[in-house]
């Protein structure tokens, strides 16, 4: 059968991890048994985080390295501006293309305590997406083969330093028209939060897919933790039902079924796909998708015909 004749190509939804650079050699090991399950479900891509200020540099670069060399997995670099000068910023990013990065991650991260500002700093993330656009169009013979994907940070919940949802949606706006082409979200624990999101953007004028960002979260000090890191509020219905388990398995069971809840609202919301924030372990991430039984692409690829 001919291309014209064939039924169209079915969509499905996006299927993405985030991973964290390991911090030593025993993180690694265990990291890469993590890696190596994770692959057998063939996500879209893989997300590799950055230290503000560029903290874990080497060892984010390492793990992008070894993604790319040693895996079928396609590497999405988050790359954050605060402390970094311009032309830092330029040389890693084209460090980041000459090494295989096709997908970027435009973030500004969080000033660290330690860390000291830079004169020509680029303040925003929508200033960093602009810089990796630029970088971009001075490297069209190494990108010949396809341009760079730049993913930018989204918020269902607001921003601890915004003043209001609607400045989120309208900096979120700002990423687009700066040439972000998706989005994912941080971290929310109520369904109506993500179509909360998805309705003031599309209103304030954002096009581009919002991918969900999940997590199961499996113990009260993992809950905590996080919600101090992202600074969110602390879900107090999960916190309880976290701390009313009284085994490991049960936690873990409480904090799958949660995200499973949202996940699964999400994708009835019309979600583009999800993006699994997994503390560089698989089991709960597994458990997860499991019970999504989400649609993944046929194995065999693209049909011969093609
Ligand atoms: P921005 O979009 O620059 O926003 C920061 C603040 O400035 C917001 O309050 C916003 O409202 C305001 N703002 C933005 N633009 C303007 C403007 N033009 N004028 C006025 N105000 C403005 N952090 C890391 O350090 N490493 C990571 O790998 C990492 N990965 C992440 C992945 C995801 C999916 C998410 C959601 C977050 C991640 N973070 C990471 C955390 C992120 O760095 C923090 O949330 C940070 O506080 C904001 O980053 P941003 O890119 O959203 O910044």
């Amino acid at each position: 059968t001919s291309v014209k004749d064939s039924e169209p190509s079915p969509t499905y939804p996006a299927l993405s991890y985030e991973l964290y650079p390991p911090r030593n050699a025993a993180a690694e090991d265990s990291l890469w048994t993590t890696i190596r399950r994770l692959e057998d479900t063939r996500p879209d891509f893989v997300s590799v985080t950055y230290g503000a200020a560029g903290s874990n540099r080497d060892a984010a670069f390492t793990l992008l390295r070894r993604l790319l060399t040693e895996t079928t997995l396609k590497p999405l670099a988050h790359l954050t501006s605060v402390g970094t000068s311009r032309e830092d910023l330029t040389e890693i990013v084209d460090r980041m293309i000459g090494g295989g990065v096709r997908g970027i991650l435009a973030l500004r991260g969080d000033m660290p305590e330690d860390a000291h500002p830079v004169p020509d700093e680029v303040e925003h993330a929508d200033g960093l997406v602009r810089l990796i656009r630029d970088v971009e169009a001075g490297r069209t013979a190494q990108l010949a083969a396809g341009r760079i994907s730049v993913g930018v940070a989204a918020y269902a919940t607001r921003h601890p330093e915004s003043p209001s949802l609607e400045h989120d949606v309208e900096v979120l706006l700002a990423k687009e028209a700066a040439g972000a082409d998706f989005a994912i979200t941080q971290v929310f624990f109520t369904p109506s939060d993500y179509s909360g999101l998805v309705t003031r953007a599309r209103s304030a004028g954002v096009t581009i897919p919002i991918i969900p960002g999940v997590m199961p979260l499996t113990s009260t000090r993992r809950l905590e933790k996080l919600s101090s890191l992202a600074g969110i509020d602390v879900d107090d219905a999960l916190w309880s039902r976290l701390d009313g388990a009284d085994s490991d398995a049960e936690r873990r069971r409480v904090g799958v079924d949660a995200t499973v809840e949202l996940a699964r609202s999400a994708l009835e919301e019309g979600a583009p796909g999800i993006h699994l924030y997994t503390f560089n372990e698989h089991e709960a991430a597994l458990d997860v998708l499991d019970a999504l039984d989400l649609e993944r692409p046929p194995l065999a690829g693209l049909p011969a015909s093609l």
